[in-house]
């Protein structure tokens, strides 16, 4: 059998290594933020953001800010059915109530008119999930948003790099989070960060991140409300520095992978992939597939055909609402229809041409044999 190919894998040079090491033997004591503050720094420049507060992942960094703006029992908060559990938990554990609508067919983000639709006097916020790096319709969001007075949060979590009329994912709404899992483009094994350009909402988020002790607080060990605990440590945070200074070639390369696809796969009638439309360019944190549903090609078989070549190749987010902690509501057509035709591709950084070939290469093999069936 051919060697696996794994869908990610970080992207770990000598560099990340030197740091790490360099925070695990010194980054004590005096020095034991001096990756932290090097990180956010580096992170606040790179999205041009005012503020931002490392955390333990982007899921905290949700939590704290949607505690921050006052989210809680009997609120609703408006987000994408097609998402990962991590948006939705945070609004769960607030005690709050996701409300998830359908998607748009061709970026599987947000559909702004169910958005609006949505909106009830009990609404709090709209998440705006970048989905595979893929950008929601922003200016109609903010909009949306600034007519109801509801904010605009963005769970960025999977698009460093994507950027929207020159504006970078995660820099445009209320507050921003973005993740550094090791599945995601920019890693710190785990991680994540809050980033925000309001001043009051940074201080506000600052001190629930510190357990509720305020920076201000002259009185050792006191805390003036109950906050979290979602830092990152010093350790992360050198592995995250050394990522920061090659952010350019993480991001050009996940591009370069998802161009590569592109190409190769433009003669497969019936696909499409990460839509990049004019004034939009993506991070391409996950080259993903749809096929239409003409094409015959079923999930079944694509999966199949990726396990006989020794490929990880995804599943599309199932819709929330189709987990048994949530209601049912399979209304949200887009969202429960493209995950049965859809399948994310394989896209580390030291993917090698020849084992993109051979993603390729069952790809095309699945689509010729569907279209001689339909024929
Ligand atoms: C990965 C991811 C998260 C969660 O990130 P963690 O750092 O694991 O908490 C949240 N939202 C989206 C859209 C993600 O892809």
């Amino acid at each position: 059998m051919k060697p696996r190919i794994y869908y990610t894998k970080p992207s770990i040079t000598d560099l990340e290594v030197r740091y790490a090491t360099d925070a695990a033997a010194n980054g004590w004591g005096d020095r034991c933020y001096e990756y932290i503050n090097r990180f956010e720094a580096a992170f606040k420049a790179h999205l041009g953001v005012g503020y931002a507060i490392a955390t333990s992942s982007c899921t905290g960094a949700l939590h704290m800010g949607m505690a921050a703006l006052g989210i809680g029992p009997g609120d609703e908060v408006i987000l994408a059915d097609t998402n990962w559990i991590a948006t939705a938990a945070p609004i769960v554990h607030l005690g709050a109530t996701p409300v998830f609508v359908d998607i748009l067919p061709d970026t599987w983000c947000l559909d702004p008119a169910l958005v609006e639709q949505a909106i009830t006097s009990r609404t709090k916020a709209i998440i705006a999930v970048h989905l595979y790096g893929n950008l929601c319709d922003m200016d109609r969001l903010l909009a949306i948003g600034e007519a109801h007075g509801i904010p605009v949060i963005e769970d960025a979590a999977e698009a460093i790099g994507s950027i929207y009329h020159g504006k970078r994912a995660g820099s445009m709404g209320l507050f921003g989070a973005f993740s550094f899992h090791g599945t995601k483009t920019l890693t710190t094994g785990e991680g994540g960060i809050f980033v925000t350009n309001d001043p009051e909402l940074y201080e506000h988020v600052l001190t629930l991140s510190n357990h509720g002790r305020a920076r201000g607080q002259t009185k050792q060990f006191w805390p003036d409300m109950v906050g979290f605990k979602y830092k990152m440590s010093n350790i992360q945070a050198a592995i995250g520095c050394a990522q920061m200074e090659r952010i350019e070639e993480l991001i050009g390369r996940k591009r370069e992978i998802l161009c590569y696809y592109r190409e190769r796969l433009a003669s497969l009638s019936g696909v499409s992939m990460n839509p990049e439309p004019a004034g939009i360019a993506i991070g391409a944190w996950m080259p993903t597939v749809v096929s239409d549903t003409i094409a015959n090609v079923t999930l079944a078989s694509l999966k199949h055909a990726f396990v006989v070549a020794n490929i990880d190749a995804r599943v599309f987010f199932h819709p929330l609402s189709s987990l048994p902690m949530f209601e049912s509501q399979p209304s949200n057509e887009v969202a429960w229809d493209i995950p049965r035709r859809a399948i994310n591709l394989p896209s580390y950084h030291d993917i090698t041409d020849e084992e993109q070939d051979r993603v390729i290469a069952t790809l095309e093999a699945v689509f010729i044999h569907a279209s001689a069936r339909e024929e």
